[in-house]
């Protein structure tokens, strides 16, 4: 997880300096836990939120693919955050994706899911929907739907999705979460998302 630090971050930055005047659509990315809140612990001593930063800074990478589009994280190392602070630096951005992974104490369970708030407006849906259908498809995993819960995403003014990029606890999936070029498959295909996003659903 180290090896992606200090030169990829650079990428980033200078991505997003690139071409400071074109109008951006801003993306809020939020690695999910940070510093004493490790998030789940898998298997081969995968940590969700090592796991999360790094898919994180994955897709603050290849964003700079999408001119239309500038991603912000909600942090960039490991450290601990808290909902208000993360709730402060979405309201810089104009829609909000939380990425985390999951945990079952049967290996078998397996998929992608997403979340988003009770009484969540249609964009977030729509938003939630197409995160699923591009990272299954681009990772031939299951897509285990969107849900609706009680969660703090409720108070964002904007479209919010909490995404669960699979199982931990799965062999299969634990596997290849660990893979960077898995992980680039993910970052791209949440990229490609909210690409077909904005196409569709611009307007809030
Ligand atoms: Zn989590």
């Amino acid at each position: 997880m180290r090896a992606l630090s200090v030169g990829l971050l650079m990428t980033v930055l200078v991505g997003l300096c690139a071409n400071p005047q074109a109008p951006v659509y801003r993306v809020i990315i939020d690695p999910g836990h940070g510093g004493e809140d490790t998030g789940a612990i898998g298997l081969y001593g995968i940590i969700e939120k090592e796991l999360v930063l790094q898919i994180a800074h994955l897709i603050a990478i290849q964003a700079v693919s999408f001119p239309a589009m500038r991603v912000i994280l909600t942090r960039t190392e490991d450290r601990h955050i808290s909902r208000e602070e993360r709730l402060k630096i979405a309201q810089m951005g104009d829609l909000f994706i939380s990425l985390h992974a999951d945990f079952s104490y049967d290996a078998r369970v397996r998929g992608m899911r997403a979340q988003i708030a009770t009484g969540a407006g249609a964009s977030s849906e729509k938003l939630a929907e197409l995160l699923l259908q591009h990272s299954t498809q681009a990772a031939k995993a299951l897509n285990l739907g969107v849900a609706r819960a009680p969660l703090w995403l409720r108070r964002m003014k904007i479209p919010a999705v909490q995404l669960y990029l699979g199982y931990l606890t799965n062999p299969e999936e634990a596997r290849k979460l660990s893979q960077i070029s898995y992980q680039t498959t993910l970052a791209k295909a949440i990229l490609a998302a909210v690409q077909a996003f904005l196409a569709t659903d611009a307007q809030r």
